[in-house]
């Protein structure tokens, strides 16, 4: 089955194109960097990291960015309400996400860019809005985007601009879908607003939050990209504002399709910082959560549903941790890495039409296990073949380098080894030979072995 994706904007599956053969501009928005993420920000994040494996996979080579949001309302309030510099503050969040990112076995972006350094193009891109027309001055140095000059305005949230009342503002970054407004590009100085300004031909002031991430991930990746990712809280009015304000600036469409992740609940509530209903990595750490049971809680429900969080689970994600490892031993003591030699098992296809199918991982999972179970029922048997020995360890290994479930695993691919497969891919599509063969030479010095087979790269550690 080709590859499908449920693309919000459409409101139906559709097969993904990309734009250029063979490679995928991927914008995920990144965390708001005021408070210590929760594990319901990084199903987002996992989902979206679930989606770029399997891309790579796939043999896409792809150019993952990932913002961070280091000047908005948030981070502001949060900086004077600790009598302390707003760096300050985003430094040490940054630092605390990107440590529970790696702990969580996330493989890293290709770039992390930051609101605050994309100042000179957010100006640019308002100043094109005021000439065009699309935005308007406030007498406090605000600017505003006027929604009713965009005919599209509404359509990936489908929301009803009737209900709009004639010419209303919003100053806020977020407020409620059933009152669309005209809504802040940029926000006049203020005296709460402290040290935080920055100078711009209507005045000083600092950018709205929307614009930051059109800003960002046009300077990244250009007017018109792949795939723009999100949960389903920012698809209103954040992304509905971003394709605003990026078409009517750059007359390209801006996106093609739009993903959007469910949220991840507790007691039949939405995981959220201001309902104090939440859990940090810190906290599961504590209590003895591994990351693999964590990411097995997180990516066993399809991204697009609801799927509730609780510490009860722990018991029933470490069983499922302890069996793919100890399938994996099973493997190794049978030296099945000694057999592998690319070839993957007829299951493996099942699990890949089940990828493909807009990221099922519940269905993927399932077929993954049931063929765990048969190969572990002819391993007790002892009438596993050599080559169906082989076999297993590719489907092991391609699985784990999706999901990441194995403990220590050996099989398992580290971050860095992930992005230089990523960048070899990149070279080979653009037909960089000598710099394809470099970092195989790289990997090789890391100790893992990369060989090209028709569906992919295909990575082994030696010894
Ligand atoms: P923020 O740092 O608030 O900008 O949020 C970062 C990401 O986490 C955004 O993509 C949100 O949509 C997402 N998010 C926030 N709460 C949840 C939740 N309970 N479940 C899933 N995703 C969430
Ligand atoms: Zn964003």
């Amino acid at each position: 089955m080709a590859l499908r994706f449920y693309n919000s904007i459409k409101r139906a599956k559709e097969d993904f194109h990309p734009i250029e053969t063979g490679k995928v501009g991927l914008y995920t928005c990144g965390p708001t960097v005021y408070d210590t993420a929760h594990i319901g920000n990084f199903r987002t994040f996992m989902f979206e990291d679930l989606l770029k494996r399997w891309l790579l996979h796939l043999g896409f080579a792809v150019n993952h960015v990932m913002n961070i949001t280091d000047v908005d309302d948030k981070t502001i309030k949060k900086a004077q309400a600790q009598g302390t510099s707003l760096l300050k503050i985003t430094s040490k969040y940054t630092d605390l996400f990107m440590d529970d990112l790696n702990w969580l076995k996330m493989t890293p972006a290709t770039s992390y860019p930051k609101a605050t350094n994309s100042i000179p193009k957010i100006i640019e891109m308002i100043e094109i809005l005021l000439d065009k027309k699309f935005a308007y001055r406030e007498d406090d140095g605000s600017v505003y985007f006027n929604i009713k000059s965009f005919p599209e305005y509404g359509k990936l949230t489908n929301i009803n601009l009737e209900s709009q009342k004639s010419g209303s503002r919003i100053v806020s970054d977020e407020y409620d879908k059933d009152s669309p407004q005209d809504f802040a590009l940029w926000k006049g100085w203020k005296k709460e607003d402290g040290e935080v300004y920055w100078d711009a031909p209507w005045g000083n002031g600092r950018p709205g939050w929307h614009i930051e991430c059109s800003a960002m991930s046009i300077e990244a990746l250009g007017n018109h990209f792949d795939i723009h990712c999100g949960g389903v809280d920012n698809m209103f009015p954040h992304h509905e504002n971003e394709i605003a304000q990026s078409q009517c600036a750059t007359d390209k469409p801006f996106v093609n399709v739009w993903l959007h992740s469910e949220f991840l609940m507790v007691d039949g509530g939405k995981m959220s910082k201001s309902l104090g209903n939440f859990y940090c990595v810190s906290d599961l750490k504590k209590i003895g959560f591994s990351p693999e049971c964590i990411r097995y809680q997180l990516l066993s429900g399809h991204y697009r549903t609801k799927i509730s969080f609780s510490i009860d689970k722990k018991h029933e994600g470490d069983k499922v941790v302890r069996r793919i490892s100890n399938f994996q031993s099973r493997l190794n003591k049978r030296n099945a890495l000694e057999f592998a030699d690319g070839l993957l098992p007829e299951s493996y296809q099942k699990f890949k039409k089940q990828m493909n199918d807009d990221l099922n991982t519940p269905k993927a999972l399932a077929v993954f296990f049931s063929w765990m179970k048969a190969v572990n029922i002819k391993l007790d048997q002892n009438s596993i073949t050599e080559i169906e020995l082989g076999k297993a360890w590719e489907f092991l290994t391609v699985f784990d380098s999706i999901f990441g479930l194995i403990q220590n695993s050996i099989a398992e691919i580290p971050a860095e080894v992930a992005l230089l497969l990523n960048k070899r891919n990149k070279a080979r599509l653009e037909n960089k030979w000598n710099e394809s063969d470099n970092i195989r030479d790289m990997l090789k010095d890391m100790g893992w072995i990369v060989s090209d087979t028709s569906s992919g790269q295909h990575i082994k550690k030696t010894n």
